[in-house]
């Protein structure tokens, strides 16, 4: 089975249009690029046109390649304090001279349409999590359209980052899964991938996961973006390699990307909600 995360997107933007309608709170996302990474731009580029599509408003800020960490520091101040302003993006990464680890803490947790924010991670390991970041949250999201149990299943995450690998395993850990995390020292690897019921692959290279790493009709969830030897898009996973042996698969693209943009949205309107009663996230 091909888990068509387009489709689901589409799905829940649709689903999200009716709902900012209905609610008339005029959501407003903001999005800050330093520099002019053309991949970043891209990205945010995406995220502008998905506001326009379900009605969130939006606005673009964009720094110089150069800039220090105290100017993007008072940019954030400034979207903090702007009531008419619900969620901040801030595009990683980053340039090497932007502490990214400060930009990523002056974000109100309020705000942090992102959920890197340590309050926000803290409350996701919690088991109670107010804004989960957008990748593993969209992946939870597929899982949950094409009803994968996650409930006493063997799920392995590849990957540790605090976007990706990290709170991908919190989230399937409060969703009952018996979780493993692997990354560049783990030893064994093939093995502990190969005893996962639900695989997650986040490491960044091409073709990374082979057939003889996954078990016969596991749940195979690409998150990589990476390009061939061809220059051509692919994900973490040899795809064509690997989808007869799966029970089920994310392509790449149109799996997992499309279901982080439907969740920055929907985490949006979430901050959206939350300010208009006087429940906080701080
Ligand atoms: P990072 O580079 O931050 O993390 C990669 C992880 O993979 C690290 O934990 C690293 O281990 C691990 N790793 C690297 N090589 C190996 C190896 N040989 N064996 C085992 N583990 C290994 O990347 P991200 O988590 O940010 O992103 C991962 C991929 O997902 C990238 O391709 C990125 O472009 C993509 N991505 C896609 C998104 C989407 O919307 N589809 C969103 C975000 C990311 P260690 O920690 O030990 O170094």
């Amino acid at each position: 089975m091909i888990l068509d995360g387009k489709a689901v997107s589409e799905k829940r933007l649709e689903i999200l249009k009716e709902q900012i309608e209905e609610s008339r709170l005029y959501p407003r996302l903001a999005t800050v690029i330093v520099g002019t990474d053309p991949a970043s731009q891209m990205y945010v580029r995406m995220k502008h046109r998905a506001c326009e599509r379900v009605g969130i408003g939006s606005i673009g800020i964009e720094l110089p390649e150069d800039a220090t960490t105290e100017r993007v520091l008072e940019t954030i101040n400034r979207l903090n304090n702007d009531p008419d302003i619900d969620g901040i993006l801030v595009q990683l990464p980053l340039p090497a001279q932007v502490d990214t680890t400060r930009v990523i803490e002056a974000v109100a947790p309020e705000k942090d349409v992102d959920g890197f924010h340590p309050c926000n991670l803290g409350r996701l390991l919690a088991g109670s999590p107010v804004f989960a970041p957008c990748t593993p949250q969209g992946i939870m999201t597929i899982l949950k359209e094409y009803a994968i149990p996650t409930a006493g299943q063997r799920a392995v995450v590849v990957g540790r980052s605090i976007d990706v690998g990290r709170p991908m395993a919190a989230l399937l850990l409060n969703a009952d899964a018996t979780v493993t995390i692997c990354h560049s020292k783990t030893r064994n690897l093939e093995a502990e991938m190969r005893s996962a019921d639900i695989l997650i692959s986040a490491v960044g290279r091409a073709k990374f996961v082979k057939p003889d790493m996954v078990k016969e009709g596991a749940t195979v969830i690409d998150v990589g973006i990476n390009h061939d030897e061809q220059g051509k898009l692919c994900g973490d996973v040899d795809f064509e390699a690997v989808r007869d042996r799966a029970g089920a698969i994310t392509p790449v693209p149109g799996g997992v990307g499309p279901m982080t943009i439907a969740t920055l949205m929907e985490n949006t309107f979430k901050a959206a909600k939350l300010r208009t009663c006087d429940s906080t996230v701080r």
